[in-house]
């Protein structure tokens, strides 16, 4: 058989001499023959085929110690790691792309505070209802909701131990009730101290899925928001949602983390055609992981300003997943309507749409304090 040089070797394989040579040393890819004399690596043409495979695996940005497995392993299982890299380097990113936002709008709020000529913001106060029904269809009801004068907060539990998971979820970020800051209007301690809530109800719910079988493939979503002054920091995981209803328009300010949410910003499915779609419940991330996804339990963060006569709704896909948009803004914007009643009438409405899931909402209503 006739040998390639390490320069025809490169050229074929589209890698450098260079980066030949640093294989060479890790072992990645040893020449067949080195000359004794003059030091020069030969290459058999039979090894293009894995060459060309470490060159592909470098573009795409797998560290060489990865690739070596990679390289060795069967066809199968390779297809298998390059998809795992894949999907952890596509979560990662995400993540960035989410904490990119958060700043971005952090540091407008900052240009916009900074540049404001009125006066400290007034205090507000919020007056707040919330409900949680079973739906018309479920055994069992593992959604969780719970409004408090700081906090407020929706969970959609799922898996055998959904309704420990959404209760757990919960239970976690209610110390934050009674939380003192040490400067309340400190935008950055407000959502500290969130997420530390939030780190900790992630830990309970790992902690029962390691040490209880019978509660391993269950998680919760959350979306959960925390008052302080004027602002309020907003978590969200998975597909519970928020809205704000001001001056009568209704704004959803989370963004499903799911899998039609996904087709939708991909441009292969609308928004009408998600409403039927099959795998209309499948997450892409929650608390405690997906049920192929163990690791994807990122939640995002985000900071509001409040205004008084804002009506924030939480609300979980039970609500969401059957009454249109248009129904839900028309219930919000009744006239008169209190908190206690916009909840009961949102619940009702699922339930006339044949209640197939769980229901859960918080509404709450922004004043200017007495
Ligand atoms: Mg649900």
């Amino acid at each position: 058989m006739t040998l390639l040089t390490i320069g025809e070797f490169a050229r074929a394989a589209r890698l450098t001499p260079k980066a030949l040579r640093l294989y060479d040393q890790l072992g990645l890819l040893k020449p067949v023959r080195v000359d004794a004399a003059s030091g020069y690596r030969y290459y058999s043409p039979d090894q293009l085929e894995r060459a060309r495979l470490v060159a592909w695996l470098r573009r795409l940005g797998m560290p060489l110690a990865r690739i070596a497995d990679v390289c060795d392993a069967s066809p199968a299982a390779a297809a298998e790691a390059i998809t795992a890299f894949v999907a952890a380097e596509e979560a990662v990113f995400s993540e960035r792309q989410g904490l990119a936002r958060f700043l971005i709008s952090y540091l407008s709020g900052r240009e916009n505070a900074m540049s404001a000529s009125s006066p400290a913001s007034p205090a507000l106060a919020i007056r707040c209802a919330a409900a949680s029904d079973i739906g018309r269809q479920r055994e069992r009801n593992q959604d969780t909701a719970y409004a408090g004068t700081r906090l407020l907060a929706v969970a959609d539990g799922w898996g055998p131990g959904g309704e420990v998971a959404s209760e757990t979820a919960i239970g976690a970020l209610q110390p934050l009730e009674s939380l003192s800051l040490e400067s309340p209007e400190s935008t950055g301690d407000l959502l500290n101290a969130l997420s530390d809530a939030v780190s900790a109800a992630a830990a309970s719910l790992r902690e029962r899925t390691e040490a209880d079988p019978e509660f391993a493939a269950s998680g919760s979503t959350l979306t959960a928001m925390l008052w302080s002054g004027s602002q309020l920091a907003l978590v969200h995981i998975g597909d519970t949602r928020a809205y704000l209803l001001r001056d009568g328009g209704l704004f959803q300010i989370t963004h499903d983390h799911s899998v039609t949410q996904s087709m939708i910003d991909a441009g292969k499915l609308t928004p009408e055609e998600a409403w039927s779609h099959p795998q209309r419940s499948l997450l892409l991330r929650s608390l405690g992981g997906t049920p192929d996804r163990p690791d994807t339990g990122t939640p995002e963060y985000s900071l509001h300003d409040a205004q008084a006569g804002d009506r924030y709704l939480l609300s979980s896909d039970g609500l969401t997943a059957v009454v249109p948009v248009a129904a839900i803004r028309e219930a919000l914007c009744e006239p008169g309507s209190v908190p206690e009643s916009v909840v009961r009438r949102l619940i009702s409405l699922a339930n006339e749409a044949g209640g197939p899931d769980n229901i859960v909402c918080v509404v709450a209503d922004v004043m200017a304090a007495a």
